[in-house]
Protein backbone atom coordinates (compact mmCIF):
# COMPACT_ATOMS: atom_id res chain seq x y z
CA UNK A 1 0.00 0.00 0.00
CA UNK A 2 2.75 2.77 0.63
CA UNK A 3 4.58 1.65 -2.08
CA UNK A 4 0.77 2.40 -4.00
CA UNK A 5 0.99 5.62 -2.59
CA UNK A 6 4.48 6.69 -3.70
CA UNK A 7 4.07 5.77 -6.62
CA UNK A 8 1.17 8.18 -6.96
CA UNK A 9 2.73 10.75 -5.69
CA UNK A 10 5.29 10.58 -8.12
CA UNK A 11 2.39 10.65 -11.10
CA UNK A 12 0.64 13.49 -9.51
CA UNK A 13 3.70 15.89 -9.10
CA UNK A 14 4.88 14.91 -13.11
CA UNK A 15 1.69 15.66 -13.89
CA UNK A 16 1.52 18.82 -12.36
CA UNK A 17 5.13 19.95 -14.08
CA UNK A 18 3.29 19.64 -17.62
CA UNK A 19 0.12 21.02 -16.40
CA UNK A 20 -0.07 24.64 -18.33
CA UNK A 21 -3.16 26.40 -17.41
CA UNK A 22 -5.47 27.04 -14.56
CA UNK A 23 -7.92 24.71 -15.14
CA UNK A 24 -4.95 21.77 -16.13
CA UNK A 25 -4.06 22.24 -12.59
CA UNK A 26 -7.58 22.47 -11.09
CA UNK A 27 -8.62 19.12 -13.11
CA UNK A 28 -5.65 17.66 -10.88
CA UNK A 29 -6.62 18.67 -8.17
CA UNK A 30 -10.14 17.13 -8.36
CA UNK A 31 -8.31 13.85 -9.61
CA UNK A 32 -6.19 13.99 -6.86
CA UNK A 33 -7.43 15.19 -3.92
CA UNK A 34 -10.87 15.55 -4.70
CA UNK A 35 -13.93 14.06 -2.77
CA UNK A 36 -13.53 10.82 -5.23
CA UNK A 37 -9.93 12.00 -5.88
CA UNK A 38 -7.25 8.62 -6.14
CA UNK A 39 -5.23 9.97 -3.23
CA UNK A 40 -8.55 10.01 -1.02
CA UNK A 41 -9.56 6.42 -2.50
CA UNK A 42 -6.39 4.80 -0.89
CA UNK A 43 -7.22 6.30 2.46
CA UNK A 44 -10.74 4.88 2.24
CA UNK A 45 -8.74 1.34 1.59
CA UNK A 46 -6.81 1.83 5.03
CA UNK A 47 -8.66 -1.31 6.30
CA UNK A 48 -6.47 -3.16 4.01
CA UNK A 49 -3.25 -2.18 5.65
CA UNK A 50 -2.02 -4.30 8.58
CA UNK A 51 -2.40 -2.67 11.61
CA UNK A 52 1.56 -2.57 12.74
CA UNK A 53 1.52 -0.40 9.25
CA UNK A 54 -1.28 1.57 10.08
CA UNK A 55 0.30 4.53 11.94
CA UNK A 56 3.05 5.11 9.23
CA UNK A 57 0.88 4.55 6.29
CA UNK A 58 -1.51 7.46 7.88
CA UNK A 59 1.11 9.46 8.64
CA UNK A 60 2.59 9.48 5.08
CA UNK A 61 -0.94 9.68 3.43
CA UNK A 62 -1.19 12.33 5.04
CA UNK A 63 2.07 13.55 4.23
CA UNK A 64 1.71 13.44 0.82
CA UNK A 65 -1.70 15.31 0.70
CA UNK A 66 -0.24 17.78 2.23
CA UNK A 67 2.81 17.98 0.33
CA UNK A 68 0.21 17.60 -3.43
CA UNK A 69 -1.51 20.39 -1.70
CA UNK A 70 0.68 22.89 -1.45
CA UNK A 71 2.33 22.17 -4.37
CA UNK A 72 -0.71 22.61 -6.60
CA UNK A 73 -1.25 26.19 -4.77
CA UNK A 74 2.14 26.93 -5.20
CA UNK A 75 1.54 26.53 -9.07
CA UNK A 76 -1.76 28.77 -9.16
CA UNK A 77 -0.05 30.98 -7.29
CA UNK A 78 3.44 31.23 -9.78
CA UNK A 79 0.69 31.30 -12.86
CA UNK A 80 -1.41 33.90 -11.32
CA UNK A 81 1.66 35.91 -10.90
CA UNK A 82 2.64 35.41 -14.66
CA UNK A 83 -0.94 36.12 -15.52
CA UNK A 84 -0.28 39.43 -13.24
CA UNK A 85 2.92 40.40 -14.91
CA UNK A 86 1.41 39.45 -18.71
CA UNK A 87 -1.39 42.39 -18.06
CA UNK A 88 1.38 44.71 -16.68
CA UNK A 89 3.19 44.21 -19.82
CA UNK A 90 0.10 44.17 -22.05
CA UNK A 91 -1.58 47.11 -20.48
CA UNK A 92 1.56 49.55 -20.18
CA UNK A 93 1.28 52.78 -20.35
CA UNK A 94 3.41 54.47 -22.77
CA UNK A 95 4.19 57.63 -21.01
CA UNK A 96 5.72 58.91 -23.74
CA UNK A 97 2.83 59.24 -26.37
CA UNK A 98 1.68 62.77 -27.04
CA UNK A 99 -1.05 63.74 -24.98
CA UNK A 100 -4.78 64.61 -25.85
CA UNK A 101 -4.22 68.05 -25.73
CA UNK A 102 -6.68 70.92 -24.75
CA UNK A 103 -7.97 72.64 -27.80
CA UNK A 104 -6.62 76.51 -27.05
CA UNK A 105 -9.40 79.23 -27.88
CA UNK A 106 -9.07 81.74 -30.08
CA UNK A 107 -9.66 85.47 -30.30
CA UNK A 108 -13.53 86.13 -32.10
CA UNK A 109 -12.66 87.58 -35.63
CA UNK A 110 -15.21 90.37 -34.95
CA UNK A 111 -12.53 91.24 -32.06
CA UNK A 112 -9.38 90.92 -33.84
CA UNK A 113 -10.73 93.38 -36.47
CA UNK A 114 -11.90 95.76 -33.83
CA UNK A 115 -7.95 95.20 -32.66
CA UNK A 116 -6.81 96.18 -35.95
CA UNK A 117 -8.84 98.88 -36.13
CA UNK A 118 -8.16 100.00 -32.94
CA UNK A 119 -4.35 99.79 -33.57
CA UNK A 120 -4.45 101.83 -36.47
CA UNK A 121 -5.88 104.77 -35.28
CA UNK A 122 -4.26 104.55 -32.07
CA UNK A 123 -1.10 105.18 -34.11
CA UNK A 124 -3.10 108.05 -36.04
CA UNK A 125 -3.62 110.07 -32.48
CA UNK A 126 -6.77 108.24 -31.11
CA UNK A 127 -7.85 107.13 -28.11
CA UNK A 128 -10.10 104.56 -27.10
CA UNK A 129 -13.52 105.06 -25.17
CA UNK A 130 -16.37 103.22 -24.31
CA UNK A 131 -20.20 103.92 -23.44
CA UNK A 132 -23.08 102.13 -22.08
CA UNK A 133 -24.71 99.41 -24.17
CA UNK A 134 -28.34 100.59 -22.14
CA UNK A 135 -28.65 103.60 -22.77
CA UNK A 136 -30.83 106.49 -22.43
CA UNK A 137 -32.80 108.10 -25.04
CA UNK A 138 -31.61 111.05 -24.84
CA UNK A 139 -27.48 110.04 -25.91
CA UNK A 140 -28.92 107.51 -28.16
CA UNK A 141 -31.29 110.12 -30.45
CA UNK A 142 -31.76 113.61 -29.00
CA UNK A 143 -28.81 114.79 -28.22
CA UNK A 144 -27.80 113.34 -31.85
CA UNK A 145 -29.83 115.94 -33.27
CA UNK A 146 -32.13 112.92 -33.52
CA UNK A 147 -35.91 114.33 -31.91
CA UNK A 148 -39.21 112.20 -30.63
CA UNK A 149 -40.69 113.64 -33.87
CA UNK A 150 -37.91 113.32 -36.56
CA UNK A 151 -38.39 110.99 -39.05
CA UNK A 152 -34.92 109.83 -38.66
CA UNK A 153 -36.13 107.55 -35.88
CA UNK A 154 -38.09 105.48 -37.87
CA UNK A 155 -35.15 104.53 -39.79
CA UNK A 156 -33.77 102.80 -36.91
CA UNK A 157 -36.02 100.41 -35.15
CA UNK A 158 -35.21 100.33 -31.40
CA UNK A 159 -35.17 98.00 -28.42
CA UNK A 160 -36.68 99.57 -25.25
CA UNK A 161 -36.02 98.93 -21.85
CA UNK A 162 -37.94 101.31 -20.49
CA UNK A 163 -39.95 104.63 -21.97
CA UNK A 164 -36.86 106.66 -22.05
CA UNK A 165 -33.84 103.78 -21.79
CA UNK A 166 -32.92 102.06 -24.71
CA UNK A 167 -30.60 98.83 -26.04
CA UNK A 168 -28.06 101.99 -28.03
CA UNK A 169 -28.59 101.37 -31.63
CA UNK A 170 -25.08 102.86 -32.27
CA UNK A 171 -21.88 103.57 -30.48
CA UNK A 172 -22.56 107.23 -31.82
CA UNK A 173 -23.59 108.18 -28.11
CA UNK A 174 -20.31 107.42 -26.85
CA UNK A 175 -19.33 110.57 -29.02
CA UNK A 176 -22.12 112.82 -26.84
CA UNK A 177 -20.64 111.26 -23.21
CA UNK A 178 -17.03 112.01 -24.71
CA UNK A 179 -17.66 115.41 -25.89
CA UNK A 180 -19.76 115.90 -22.38
CA UNK A 181 -17.01 115.63 -20.25
CA UNK A 182 -13.86 116.90 -22.34
CA UNK A 183 -12.94 119.76 -24.07
CA UNK A 184 -11.33 119.59 -27.87
CA UNK A 185 -9.63 118.63 -28.95
CA UNK A 186 -10.92 115.51 -29.39
CA UNK A 187 -9.26 112.19 -30.85
CA UNK A 188 -11.49 108.94 -29.80
CA UNK A 189 -12.63 105.21 -31.68
CA UNK A 190 -15.12 104.06 -29.49
CA UNK A 191 -15.72 99.78 -30.41
CA UNK A 192 -19.16 97.97 -28.79
CA UNK A 193 -22.04 96.45 -29.17
CA UNK A 194 -24.97 97.61 -30.63
CA UNK A 195 -28.82 96.15 -30.98
CA UNK A 196 -32.00 96.26 -33.25
CA UNK A 197 -34.47 93.79 -34.08
CA UNK A 198 -33.16 93.05 -37.46
CA UNK A 199 -32.17 89.17 -38.07
CA UNK A 200 -31.58 87.54 -42.04
CA UNK A 201 -27.93 86.64 -43.32
CA UNK A 202 -26.78 90.13 -43.54
CA UNK A 203 -28.51 91.49 -39.57
CA UNK A 204 -28.24 90.12 -36.19
CA UNK A 205 -30.27 91.57 -33.04
CA UNK A 206 -26.69 92.53 -31.87
CA UNK A 207 -24.00 93.53 -33.67
CA UNK A 208 -20.74 95.29 -33.07
CA UNK A 209 -19.48 99.19 -34.57
CA UNK A 210 -16.62 101.18 -34.65
CA UNK A 211 -17.15 104.86 -33.98
CA UNK A 212 -14.55 107.34 -34.23
CA UNK A 213 -15.02 111.06 -33.17
CA UNK A 214 -12.27 114.47 -33.91
CA UNK A 215 -12.47 117.81 -32.84
CA UNK A 216 -10.63 120.80 -33.04
CA UNK A 217 -9.92 124.12 -34.56
CA UNK A 218 -9.79 124.56 -38.25
CA UNK A 219 -10.54 120.41 -38.80
CA UNK A 220 -12.35 120.46 -42.14
CA UNK A 221 -13.51 117.61 -44.93
CA UNK A 222 -10.29 117.40 -46.41
CA UNK A 223 -9.12 115.64 -42.51
CA UNK A 224 -11.89 113.28 -42.67
CA UNK A 225 -10.72 112.51 -46.18
CA UNK A 226 -7.37 111.67 -45.55
CA UNK A 227 -7.80 109.87 -42.21
CA UNK A 228 -10.43 107.27 -43.77
CA UNK A 229 -8.18 107.28 -46.54
CA UNK A 230 -5.26 106.21 -44.30
CA UNK A 231 -7.04 103.83 -42.06
CA UNK A 232 -9.24 101.97 -45.45
CA UNK A 233 -5.59 101.51 -47.59
CA UNK A 234 -3.97 100.49 -44.57
CA UNK A 235 -6.73 97.84 -43.24
CA UNK A 236 -7.74 96.23 -46.87
CA UNK A 237 -4.04 97.51 -48.77
CA UNK A 238 -2.34 100.38 -50.27
CA UNK A 239 -3.78 99.54 -53.36
CA UNK A 240 -7.48 99.69 -52.50
CA UNK A 241 -9.83 102.25 -54.42
CA UNK A 242 -12.34 104.28 -52.52
CA UNK A 243 -14.73 106.64 -53.27
CA UNK A 244 -16.90 109.29 -51.33
CA UNK A 245 -20.70 109.34 -52.04
CA UNK A 246 -22.93 112.20 -50.63
CA UNK A 247 -25.36 110.53 -47.81
CA UNK A 248 -26.86 111.86 -44.94
CA UNK A 249 -27.06 111.26 -41.17
CA UNK A 250 -28.70 113.55 -38.53
CA UNK A 251 -26.05 114.34 -36.95
CA UNK A 252 -23.47 114.88 -39.61
CA UNK A 253 -23.53 117.90 -42.12
CA UNK A 254 -22.30 117.58 -44.89
CA UNK A 255 -22.33 114.05 -44.84
CA UNK A 256 -20.32 111.11 -46.74
CA UNK A 257 -20.58 106.94 -47.04
CA UNK A 258 -17.40 105.53 -48.26
CA UNK A 259 -16.84 102.98 -50.17
CA UNK A 260 -13.92 100.47 -51.76
CA UNK A 261 -13.81 99.02 -54.54
CA UNK A 262 -14.80 95.04 -54.39
CA UNK A 263 -12.48 93.24 -53.01
CA UNK A 264 -14.30 90.17 -54.15
CA UNK A 265 -14.44 90.69 -58.01
CA UNK A 266 -12.20 93.58 -57.87
CA UNK A 267 -14.64 96.34 -59.87
CA UNK A 268 -15.86 93.94 -62.23
CA UNK A 269 -19.24 93.21 -60.61
CA UNK A 270 -20.06 90.13 -58.45
CA UNK A 271 -23.28 88.85 -56.05
CA UNK A 272 -21.12 90.23 -53.03
CA UNK A 273 -21.22 93.93 -54.26
CA UNK A 274 -24.60 93.62 -56.45
CA UNK A 275 -22.73 93.60 -59.43
CA UNK A 276 -21.75 97.54 -58.65
CA UNK A 277 -18.16 96.57 -58.15
CA UNK A 278 -18.32 98.94 -54.89
CA UNK A 279 -18.95 98.13 -51.51
CA UNK A 280 -20.32 100.51 -48.83
CA UNK A 281 -17.72 100.13 -45.90
CA UNK A 282 -19.06 103.13 -43.33
CA UNK A 283 -20.73 106.68 -42.70
CA UNK A 284 -18.99 109.53 -42.34
CA UNK A 285 -19.64 113.64 -42.12
CA UNK A 286 -18.68 116.97 -40.12
CA UNK A 287 -20.32 117.15 -36.93
CA UNK A 288 -23.43 119.01 -37.01
CA UNK A 289 -23.56 121.90 -35.21
CA UNK A 290 -26.46 121.45 -33.45
CA UNK A 291 -24.75 118.04 -31.71
CA UNK A 292 -21.75 120.48 -30.42
CA UNK A 293 -24.51 123.11 -29.03
CA UNK A 294 -26.10 119.87 -26.99
CA UNK A 295 -22.43 119.58 -25.43
CA UNK A 296 -21.44 123.40 -24.87
CA UNK A 297 -18.81 123.48 -27.99
CA UNK A 298 -19.00 127.04 -29.75
CA UNK A 299 -19.74 125.31 -33.74
CA UNK A 300 -17.98 128.71 -34.37
CA UNK A 301 -14.96 127.85 -32.43
CA UNK A 302 -14.84 124.04 -33.14
CA UNK A 303 -15.02 121.46 -36.32
CA UNK A 304 -14.77 117.95 -36.34
CA UNK A 305 -15.64 114.87 -38.31
CA UNK A 306 -17.12 111.21 -37.28
CA UNK A 307 -17.40 108.11 -38.74
CA UNK A 308 -18.93 104.71 -37.91
CA UNK A 309 -18.65 101.10 -39.23
CA UNK A 310 -20.30 97.26 -38.61
CA UNK A 311 -17.23 95.55 -37.44
CA UNK A 312 -19.33 92.02 -38.47
CA UNK A 313 -19.61 93.42 -42.21
CA UNK A 314 -16.00 94.52 -42.57
CA UNK A 315 -15.11 91.01 -41.31
CA UNK A 316 -17.55 89.11 -43.33
CA UNK A 317 -15.42 91.17 -46.18
CA UNK A 318 -11.76 91.06 -44.96
CA UNK A 319 -12.81 86.62 -45.00
CA UNK A 320 -15.27 86.58 -47.65
CA UNK A 321 -18.24 84.86 -45.02
CA UNK A 322 -21.48 85.05 -46.17
CA UNK A 323 -23.84 84.82 -43.57
CA UNK A 324 -23.55 86.72 -40.15
CA UNK A 325 -24.99 84.58 -38.53
CA UNK A 326 -21.85 82.41 -38.03
CA UNK A 327 -20.42 84.48 -35.58
CA UNK A 328 -22.67 83.91 -33.01
CA UNK A 329 -23.49 80.57 -33.57
CA UNK A 330 -20.05 79.72 -31.62
CA UNK A 331 -19.56 76.78 -33.96
CA UNK A 332 -15.77 76.02 -33.01
CA UNK A 333 -15.44 74.54 -36.52
CA UNK A 334 -15.37 78.48 -38.08
CA UNK A 335 -13.74 79.44 -34.87
CA UNK A 336 -11.30 78.00 -34.97
CA UNK A 337 -10.37 78.96 -38.62
CA UNK A 338 -8.98 82.92 -37.45
ZN1 LIG B 1 -17.92 92.46 -56.34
Amino acid sequence: MIQELEELRKKAESELATAGTEEEILTLKTKYLGRKGLLTGILRNISNVTPEQRPLFGKRSNEVKEELSARIDAALEVLAAKGADDALLRERIDVTLPGRGVKPGRIHPVIQVSWEICSIFSALGFSIAEGPEVEEDYYNFEALNIPKDHPARDMQDTFYVEDNIVLRTHTSPVQVRVMEKQRPPVRIISPGRVYRPDSDVSHTPMFHQIEGLLVDRGVTFGDLKGVLTSFLKQFFGEETTLRFRPSFFPFTEPSAEVDIQCVMCKGAGCRVCGQSGWLEILGSGMVDPAVFKNVGYDPDEFTGFAFGLGLERIAMLKYGITDIRLFFENDWRFLDQF
